[in-house]
């Protein structure tokens, strides 16, 4: 299976991208993680990134086209793979289909996950996640059960992204309705877009999903 999950920041693309990885055994692809583990590990490409990454701007297409189609040639990927934030221009959908029917793949589910922007701002600038094993928390909605300690490894180590601040969230915000919302009529128009209501429990929006991802595309 492949599937494209289209979101603004912090609609929940990552959380309900892990899941699927986890219920369908395909791979979670999220290019923000990529961009940030090679920031991290200071490679070329990273260097490059940093500070469009850091100050919620896109990189260019063709960087982040060239490192999805590196990645999805790994083993890993045989089975099928959730594309969690790419495309995110219509250059990098038009480029993505080259890049698919070049491989032979086919596209089988692409869904939105719809929220208003007011939502968006408590979740991200309260986000969190363990640094050892990568659980997600929120400061608001889903707090550690022992305080500063991880639910799932025990590990007391947590780590914030550097772009969950109040600033550049309203930038991200910003670049989502400009540059990536029109990748909607795009596959409006080819008639493969499919929606969840992203504002609902993350449990809910999970079934939501799963009713779509269980039809046939
Ligand atoms: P995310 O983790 O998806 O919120 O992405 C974090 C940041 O990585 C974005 O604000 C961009 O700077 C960069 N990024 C991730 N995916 C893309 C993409 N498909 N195109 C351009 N920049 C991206």
């Amino acid at each position: 299976m492949i599937l494209i999950l289209i979101g603004p920041p912090g609609a929940g693309k990552g959380t309900q991208a892990k899941i699927v990885e986890d219920t369908f055994g395909v791979v979670q692809l999220s290019t923000g993680a990529l961009l940030r583990t090679a920031i991290s590990e200071g490679t070329e490409m990273g260097l490059k990134a940093k500070a469009l990454v850091e100050s919620g701007k896109l990189v260019p297409d063709d960087t982040i086209v060239g490192i999805v189609s590196d990645r999805i040639e790994d083993p890993d990927c045989a089975n099928g793979f959730i594309l969690d934030g790419f495309p995110r221009t219509v250059a990098q959908a038009e480029a993505l289909a080259d890049m698919l029917e070049t491989k032979g793949l086919k596209l089988d589910h692409v869904v939105e996950i719809s929220i208003d922007d007011d939502l968006l701002v408590d979740r991200l600038t309260g986000r969190f996640e363990c640094a050892s094993c990568g659980e997600g928390y929120n400061d608001k909605f889903k707090p550690t059960k022992a305080e500063g300690v991880c639910d799932k490894c025990g590990s007391t180590e947590f780590v914030r992204r550097a772009d969950d601040t109040e600033e550049k969230i309203r930038t991200r915000l910003g670049v989502y309705h400009e540059q990536t919302k029109p990748i909607l009529p795009y596959y409006k128009d080819r008639g493969i877009l499919e929606s969840v209501d992203g504002s609902k429990e993350m449990s809910d929006v999970t079934k939501q999903l799963k009713e779509v991802l269980s039809t046939a595309a």
